[in-house]
């Protein structure tokens, strides 16, 4: 009871306090169409806060020319074309970025006293994640462009990790209109997600293997294709020092888009292929020969296996031609050793172990399920891309550490245009 009093108590203060200033500026300003807007009335206007609804009596000023109105007072609050307040809008994001809508809007009111019905929340958060995903956009160009220059982190650490992953998201039935897919008729359900993940390095374990910053991790994940998903990508890394540090490394799981991007954003990084992804490839290219090695099937693959670790590629490349093959299976073979070949200098993995590099992408793995999955790919959701894409940016952030946190507000109490 008392809370709830104080709630209400606190919304009429913020309320008078809010109204104290009633945004007056004079007979005349500007209308931010090139016209002057006339000074009308004072009119009221109430928005939702983490006090409860507070209403606001403010200057309405109109412009003829535009015939539209406005109040000075509401952009400066931060309240204009929006009825949440900046406070409340940043409780209902993380509140929608960690669960379904309906639930976000059950715990906003069990929690927070503040009541918001399911739909409010979801618009909410979507308007807020779009505005967070095209502010880090602009930065990404901005910083892409040399235009701004982030310092150096501080303390600078020694290794820095960038590793990247797609994952599919069930979208609605229009947004994979004619586009190809792997279901039953043909139809894509999914679209892609890239997601790409930074860490840092500084120490190893007693065994000799390398271990991850605790807490170092900051993600960017976009649904655009993957030259915009670069420009995301070479940001962040630019971001987090990847131009300072001693050795910049980047992890993938063998998808050619990747070491493309790698090239063209880190053209000096070390690229690796995930070990993990390259000893499932080793037992499918075994797999495919386990025609001709019959009962040696188990001995083969296990020297296969000790090639892989010592990255040699040739002596996997020769055992594979010491079977002579024709047709369909010389082409499947072919393609099973192609990964390999394709990867050769990216899977030296004797010489990055003696590094102390990581030499496996889970962290990125770990990032599409917790990041991505635990919110995006629940059973049952269909997603639009651009409700998709607000989430998932959320959510990116919300995972990133509070001092990397991609998108702040210029002030708390303005919201970003
Ligand atoms: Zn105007």
């Amino acid at each position: 009871m008392l809370r709830e009093g104080l709630l209400r108590l606190g919304g009429d203060l913020l309320g008078d306090l809010l109204s104290a200033d009633r945004g007056q500026r004079g007979p005349r300003i500007p209308c931010g169409h090139g016209h002057q807007a006339g000074f009308a009335d004072y009119r009221d206007k109430t928005f939702d806060t983490v006090l409860g609804p507070v209403t606001v009596n403010r200057a309405w000023y109109h412009c003829a020319a535009c015939r539209h109105g406005l109040a000075p007072r509401d952009a400066e609050l931060g309240t204009a074309g929006t009825s949440l307040s900046p406070g409340l809008s940043a409780m209902t994001d993380t509140a929608a970025a960690a669960g379904p809508f309906a639930k976000a809007s059950a715990l906003l009111e069990e929690l927070g006293s503040v009541r918001l019905p399911p739909k409010r929340v979801e618009r909410a958060a979507e308007a807020s994640g779009a505005a967070r995903s095209a502010a880090v956009r602009e930065r990404a160009a901005a910083i892409t462009a040399r235009q701004v220059i982030p310092l150096p982190p501080q303390p600078l650490p020694d290794m820095l990790y960038g590793a990247v992953d797609g994952t599919g998201v069930t979208m609605t039935a229009r947004e994979t209109e004619g586009r190809e897919g792997k279901g039953e008729d043909g139809r894509a359900r999914t679209r892609e997600v890239k997601l790409g993940v930074f860490f840092t390095q500084d120490d190893i374990d007693e065994d000799g293997y390398p271990v991850r910053d605790r807490g170092s991790c900051s993600y960017v994940s976009t649904f655009e294709p993957v030259s915009v998903f670069t420009d995301l990508v070479k940001a962040e890394g630019i971001r987090r020092g990847a131009g300072h540090v001693r050795q910049l490394t980047v992890l993938g799981d063998g998808a050619a888009w990747i070491w493309g991007l790698a090239a063209s954003a880190f053209p000096g990084a070390t690229c690796i292929v995930d070990l993990y992804h390259a000893r499932e490839h080793l037992a499918s290219l075994a797999r495919s020969l386990e025609f001709m090695t019959l009962d040696h099937y188990g001995d083969w693959l296990a020297a296969r296996r000790g090639d892989l670790d010592r990255g040699d590629i040739d002596a996997i490349e020769a055992a594979v031609r010491e079977y002579p093959l024709e047709g369909a299976k010389k082409d499947e073979v072919e393609k099973e050793l192609g990964y390999f070949l394709n990867n050769r200098t990216r899977m030296r993995y004797k010489w990055f172990r003696s590094r102390r590099l990581f030499v496996g992408s889970g962290v990125v793995e770990a990032g599409c399920k917790a990041v991505i999955g635990q919110r995006l790919k629940l059973s049952g959701m269909r997603w639009t891309v651009n409700g998709a894409d607000s989430i998932a940016t959320l959510r990116c952030q919300q995972a990133s550490r509070p001092e990397d946190r991609i998108w702040q507000p210029r002030h708390n109490q303005t919201r970003t245009a």
